[in-house]
């Protein structure tokens, strides 16, 4: 009935969206490690944050868990992924000491910011690692800190770093891949102004995909009433997607929702949202943004465009254990 009085809603796809390389890589993988080993295949964590893609994977014999100690010891070794946000080295010498046959599906990026925080450790630096509490990336990149890795959240949390920790050593700054890029780098410069000639953060800590994704959501948002962002609530990813759609807008801030299907999207979001942009994080299947598109579109004509901001053509290499 609304379409009769006001027309065709326009929905305003951001571009790129959806699945980064890492994500396709990791999720390839356990494809892969079950085709060639047959389940259950162990997967530490989930591969990547995303509620769909873990029980796709479930369902085709992937074991999820939490630990390496949930990993039965069977003859041979169990196969056990690592996911997408890479591990600690205490976990790799655990899969190690247990013989696990372990098919690694770290991010090559994560990965790059895990040898920058060895190279500054062995340095003798004091790392600052701006990134989110309890996110397994951040768990990961600050095991190979030991005695050496602090995580700051924000520039509150720089600011109450004792100057004591960086006496006689030098200071670097690391961040998580998935952050919000205006607000890192302001934690970043909190930490130049804390330890005055700090190194770093490299400006592709935050990944291509991450800052993409941003850049992408900010054009969609400028002219939209309401942002749909496609994804899992526990993805670091999708959060920052939402809070950077929420600060964005050209006169007034657009509403922006995180939602993990068509079902997660509440009618009175809709009303008076005449241009609704739409996302997903690099966690979310393609998938996922045709659902969201068909609910709209039962709801009442829909004029879809897209914002593209740039092309992607980033691939990695498949590991030696699941290589063709
Ligand atoms: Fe890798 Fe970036 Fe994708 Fe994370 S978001 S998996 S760092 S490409």
């Amino acid at each position: 009935r609304w379409a009769a009085a006001t027309g065709p809603r326009r929905v305003l796809l951001a571009s790129p969206r959806s699945f980064c390389a890492g994500v396709e890589r990791a999720v390839e993988i356990v494809e892969r490690a079950l085709a060639r080993y047959g389940p259950p295949v162990y997967v530490r964590k989930q591969i990547v944050h995303n509620a769909h893609v873990v029980r796709d994977l479930e369902r085709r014999g992937a074991v999820f868990v939490d630990e390496l100690a949930e990993v039965p010891d069977v003859p041979g070794g169990a196969v056990t992924v690592f996911s997408a946000h890479g591990v600690s080295p205490e976990v790799r010498e655990e899969a190690g000491r247990r013989g696990l046959r372990v098919v690694d599906a770290t991010c090559p990026l994560v990965a790059k910011v895990h040898a920058e925080a060895r190279r500054f450790a062995a340095r003798g630096d004091l790392v600052v690692l701006i990134g989110h509490a309890g996110h397994e990336e951040v768990e990961g990149v600050l095991g190979e800190l030991p005695g050496a890795g602090v995580l700051a959240e924000d520039e509150a949390a720089v600011e109450a770093l004792p100057a004591s920790l960086a006496e006689g050593r030098g200071v670097a700054c690391l961040t998580q891949t998935t952050l919000a890029a205006d607000e890192a780098g302001e934690v970043a410069a909190a930490v130049r102004r804390r330890f005055p000639g700090a190194e770093g953060p490299r400006g592709d800590d935050i990944c291509y995909a991450t800052t993409n994704r941003q850049r992408a959501v900010r054009a969609v948002a400028a002219e939209a009433g309401l942002v749909l962002v496609v994804g899992s609530a526990n993805s670091s990813n999708a959060r920052r997607l939402t809070e950077v759609a929420a600060r964005s807008g050209r006169d007034e801030a657009p509403l922006a929702r995180l939602v993990d299907g068509p079902g997660d999207i509440a009618l009175e979001w809709l009303r008076g949202a005449r241009t609704v942009g739409l996302t997903a994080s690099a966690s979310t299947p393609a998938s996922l943004v045709d659902a969201i598109v068909a609910a709209l579109g039962g709801l009442g004509p829909l004029k879809v465009e897209e914002r593209r901001v740039t092309e992607e053509d980033v691939e990695f290499t498949l590991p030696k254990e699941v290589r063709p």
